[in-house]
């Protein structure tokens, strides 16, 4: 059974072992065992540690039993003595995100009757599921209340109670637990079955922020940055602010209502456009008359399209108008006041690789074809 160093002292970065077996798998990797060990594996849904046994890279680290096994490309001789070197940057977040989730869950436990049902402590971010519905109200409570307990500096402590002991003390844990019990206690806030590091008081977390909600079956799925990442996502978004702030030249907290007043601004010069836009077009089109009329026009959306061929079909029996280019293809409306064009548009759409439909008095659509061919298949079809 391997000695297992992070839950002795979780702080510790450095320590000396000796090799008690190491065995080469089929992908090519030696899984190595020691009498004792800082690098804590995988498992509770905390990440294994990464660091370098006598300079050799460990790429991974996994329970085996009792043991835990280093994964490497290089091999260990039986009986070496090995330095153990952990990346204790990596570990230290680790331990900041886990205490964090702790207070986290374990205030919305309390608060809320939630239970934790899954958690993740990812590189980006951590998710903890719920197993109910919280209310964005009842999850920046917890936030608050978590941030108070962070700032209060308090003891976070580990033990090892007996099956007997646990029985009488009330504690959270996800699963039925078998085999030895710890439990992680946070001063006046939580206790829980959990075999992660910690740290060794809540201020070392620094701050804790819930970025993300959803909704995951029945319960609620949380996101949050905590510790060194907290604090690298307020920066990064504070430059983001600072950069628009500068662009739209207003103050921070201001760009959502000055983005506002742009999109109504935006929607309103939209609207004048296109009023321009039919009034230019009624403009040129104002001399027509006979059978047909077929009008090409640039950068039209479908609607604008449909209300030109409507102007249109005041002035002549069939009227097209059409948008876009030779290349990409139009955009369509045929109209008529007196003709059923439904046939006429079948046949349109067949002739030139086109698609839509509509009413008797007006269709819709589009066709790959040229200007040319447009033009003359509907000269043809209505003579
Ligand atoms: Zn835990």
């Amino acid at each position: 059974m391997t000695e297992k160093l992070y839950y002795t002292d979780q702080y510790l970065k450095e320590f000396e072992g000796t090799v008690t077996s190491c065995e080469k798998t089929e992908d090519g990797k030696y899984h190595t065992i020691l009498d004792r060990t800082a690098f804590f594996p995988e498992g509770g849904g905390q990440d294994a540690d990464s660091g370098t046994l006598n300079n050799v890279e460990i790429e991974y680290v996994f329970e085996k039993g009792d043991d835990v096994c280093h994964v490497s490309s290089t091999p260990f001789e039986i009986g070496e003595k090995v330095k153990g070197i952990i990346d204790f940057k990596k570990r230290f977040l680790i331990m900041q995100k886990h205490s964090g989730e702790h207070i986290f869950c374990g205030v919305a436990h309390s608060l809320y009757g939630v239970e934790n049902m899954g958690f993740h402590i990812g590189s980006e971010c951590i998710t903890v599921d719920f197993d109910k519905l919280l209310t964005p109200e009842e999850i920046k409570n917890t936030e608050e209340i978590t941030n108070r307990i962070i700032w209060e500096n308090r003891e976070i402590t580990s033990s090892f109670p007996t099956h007997e002991e646990a029985e009488n003390i009330e504690f959270r844990s996800k699963k039925e637990i078998t085999g030895q019990i710890r439990l992680v206690t946070i001063e006046g806030c939580d206790v829980c079955a959990c075999c992660g590091t910690h740290v060794k008081n809540t201020g070392e977390i620094g701050s804790l922020k819930i970025t993300s909600i959803a909704k995951k079956r029945s319960g609620t799925s949380v996101t949050m940055q905590v510790g060194e990442d907290a604090y690298k996502d307020y920066a990064s978004k504070h430059d983001e602010l600072a950069r628009l702030s500068n662009m739209l030249a207003l103050k921070p907290l201001e760009i959502a209502d000055g983005v506002q007043r742009l999109k109504d601004e935006i929607a309103s010069l939209k609207y004048e456009l296109a009023k321009v836009k039919l009034e230019a077009f009624a403009e040129k089109v104002k001399e027509l008359s006979g059978p047909l009329a077929v009008v090409f026009e640039k950068d039209l959306m479908p609607d604008e399209v449909r209300k030109m061929c409507d102007l249109l079909a005041d002035k002549v029996t069939v009227a097209a108008v059409l948008s876009g280019s030779d290349e990409t293809g139009y955009k369509y409306t045929l109209a008529s006041r007196t003709m059923d064009l439904r046939q006429l548009a079948k046949d349109f759409n067949t002739a030139l690789s086109g698609r839509g439909g509509g009413k008797p008095e007006m269709v819709q659509g589009n066709v790959s074809a040229k200007q040319n061919e447009i033009e003359d298949f509907l000269r043809s079809a209505l003579q």
